[in-house]
């Protein structure tokens, strides 16, 4: 396993030399819970761990980097286990082979069923046993409330940590049982090195990073998607010249969320701020404060049924079209 961010290392070393044996991990998305919360559990499961974090080496290392520890439980939606490799349950793989269902995007009660068994189960290692559940908020009513019982009586060597990008949806019962931790945000300079390591060409990684309004992992999948810096630097005046083909190869929920951040930074501008996901230069002329309020308010209503647009292209018409008006409207 490559060796984690800077800031996800200095977090794991303040994480491991406090007692805890329930962590939830909270804060946006893009700045590493995952990738936090799975090297908490392989530093408690390490052979030989430091007060960094794991060794790298051991045997436990290597399990939980196959994929195949005993004494880990991933509870994640099926949709983000196959996107992070993780195997799925014998069944569970099964029906999907069949196609009997498609994965699901909440944690299965069938899942947690599962990982009371484990919880129950003596360590196969000895060195205790861990449940990671990844994001918190994907379980819903039943599976919230199977984990509480276990989180309320945890088995002596059973530690749990939880990883959240919308803390507040969590049964309060969950969260006060669990230490909190805030993800740090990294360093500017940090974030940049870090995307160059992961293979961007420095003159993009600024841009980049700005469109995933800094945070680092959400702008590695940006470009892993096929963003371009260049493309993302344009888009403002593309939008505000009515250039519907600005936004062709765009989902409509990226459409949305591309959209939503120009809006942002141009009320910003407006109200005296600086823009958070654009240069200001970036940005074509001031527009009415008015068309800006009413346009912020047309996209967060489309948002809300972006996942099940009736038709797709008529949609993307459409923002474009409501982009034109708004970027030309005159003060
Ligand atoms: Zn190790």
């Amino acid at each position: 396993m490559k060796p984690p961010p800077p800031w996800i290392a200095a977090q794991v070393r303040q994480l491991l030399a406090q007692r805890g044996h329930a962590w939830l991990l909270q804060g946006p998305s893009g700045l590493g819970q995952y990738s936090l919360a799975l090297e908490l559990a392989r530093a408690w499961l390490c052979d030989q761990p430091a007060a960094q974090g794991a060794c790298g080496q051991c045997a436990s290392c290597h399990a939980v980097d196959v994929r195949a520890h005993t004494d880990l439980c991933v509870l994640m939606p099926e949709t983000i286990m196959l996107e992070l490799g993780w195997p799925l349950g014998e069944k569970a793989q099964q029906d999907l082979d069949e196609k009997k269902r498609k994965p699901s995007k909440e944690i299965r009660v069938d899942a947690m069923r599962d990982a009371v068994e484990f919880a129950q189960r003596t360590s196969g290692r000895g060195r205790g046993k861990v449940v990671l559940v990844y994001p918190a908020e994907r379980m819903n009513h039943v599976t919230a409330n199977t984990l509480l019982k276990t989180l309320e009586e945890p088995a002596g060597d059973l530690r749990f940590v939880l990883a959240s990008e919308a803390a507040h949806q969590l049964l309060p019962t969950i969260r006060s049982r669990c230490l909190g931790h805030t993800m740090t945000w990294p360093e500017e300079s940090a974030a940049l090195a870090w995307l160059q390591a992961q293979g961007i060409k420095p003159a993009d990684a600024p841009a980049l990073l700005r469109a995933a309004g800094g945070r680092p992992e959400d702008a590695l999948s940006f470009a892993q998607a096929g963003r371009d810096a260049k493309v993302w630097a344009v888009l403002p005046k593309a939008l505000a010249r009515g250039d519907a083909a600005a936004l062709a190869d765009w989902t409509p929920a990226e459409a949305v969320s591309a959209l939503q951040k120009i809006c942002h930074d141009l009320m910003a501008v407006k109200t005296g701020g600086a823009p958070r996901f654009f240069q200001a230069s970036d940005l074509p002329a001031a527009a009415s404060f008015a068309a800006l309020t009413a346009w912020a308010r047309e996209l967060a209503n489309t948002a809300r049924t972006v996942e099940h647009p009736f038709n797709a292209g008529l949609m993307l018409e459409t923002l474009v079209s409501q982009a034109r008006s708004a970027l030309n409207s005159r003060p």
